[in-house]
């Protein structure tokens, strides 16, 4: 018998009537969550709407024996998801925030409005529903978050100049909010998933979509929202049974004499201060970063 259940526990899922929230929903319903069903039924550019997508994962949740209610509101109104969460069942204990879409396009052919619903669906969506449920995880000093961003957005991708930048933007969010919630036992967590749902059956073969079920991405998701977890912060690549964990590194770096700091010098030491061979840190805070300033701080104004 696993440790992994969350028996009573009540979890907010964004875009849960397809993909992989539809596979979350049922997925956490099973191990005994009582789930709301958030999904406006859009279409994969965020148009139209359709109550239906939402009522028929309910609809299943609860001939299985499972307990859920549906909610059609976009994510960008994160205030009524979370009420709708609070007035089914009491209170909210794990908000996933998954909803997405996709509007690819050349940056020489992508238009105003191709950010801006990108950034409304993804960057301000995750804020809304986090600062929705922010006051409840704090009253009751437990709470998690699992974001979604994207191999896109942690590394770019050509075409997908709004998606990157919108989903990198998501991690950032992340690493803050992880540290506001530190000191309230709420935890705030990445995942970059590789799943075959609508957003890739397009580019996939029928082999890798099925190696890439949903399946493999809600046992990560499990372990993160699980009351025992106490990792926060973290970016986890994962998909098809392949889980990681991914961190910044700096090089050793240069520190320079601030009267021999030159464009000429950087040419020349170009090689040092690009290493990655030689003595190199993993930063975690700007802390870490001011330190090796402050360090040159002293030895330029002490000489
Ligand atoms: P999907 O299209 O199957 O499901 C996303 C769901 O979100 C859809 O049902 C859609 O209607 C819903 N949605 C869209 N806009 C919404 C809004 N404003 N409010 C509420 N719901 C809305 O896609 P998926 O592949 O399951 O993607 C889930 C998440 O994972 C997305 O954030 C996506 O960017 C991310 N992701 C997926 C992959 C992948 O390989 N599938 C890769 C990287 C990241």
């Amino acid at each position: 018998m696993s440790a992994y259940t969350f028996e009573g526990k009540v979890f907010v899922i964004t875009g849960a009537g397809r993909g992989l929230g539809r596979y979350y929903a049922q997925y956490f319903a099973k191990l005994g969550a009582k789930v709301l069903v958030n999904e406006i039924g859009a279409d994969l550019h965020g148009e139209g709407t359709d109550p239906s997508i939402a009522d028929q994962v309910v609809k299943d949740i609860k001939e299985n024996g499972g307990e859920a209610v549906a909610n059609y509101d976009s994510v960008e109104f994160g205030d009524k998801i979370i009420k709708a969460a609070v007035d089914a069942f009491g209170t909210v204990d794990v908000l996933i925030n998954n909803a997405g879409i996709l509007r690819d396009v050349s940056f020489a052919k992508m238009k105003e409005e191709d950010w801006d619903k990108i950034f409304a669906c993804h960057t301000k969506g995750t804020f809304m529903c986090s600062r929705a449920v922010w006051p409840i995880f704090r009253e009751k000093k437990a709470g998690k978050i699992i974001n979604t961003s994207s191999g896109a957005g942690l590394f770019g991708a050509f075409g997908q100049v709004n998606y990157s930048s919108a989903k990198i933007a998501i991690h950032g969010f992340t690493m803050a909010l992880a540290k506001e919630g530190e000191g309230r036992n709420i935890q705030v967590n990445t995942i970059a998933p590789i799943a075959g749902t609508r957003m890739t059956e397009t580019v996939l073969s029928k082999e890798l979509i099925d190696a890439l079920s949903p399946a493999y991405i809600a046992p990560l998701v499990a372990y993160l929202a699980h009351e025992s977890t106490e990792v926060t912060g973290g970016a986890f690549e994962v998909g098809a049974g392949y889980i990681s964990k991914l961190r910044w590194q700096r090089t050793e770096g240069k520190q320079y004499d601030w009267k021999k700091l030159t464009p000429d010098a950087i040419a020349s030491d170009w090689d040092q201060i690009t290493n990655f061979e030689g003595e190199n840190d993993y930063p975690e805070s700007l802390n870490d970063t001011l330190f090796h300033m402050m360090n040159n701080v002293e030895k330029n104004t002490t000489s």
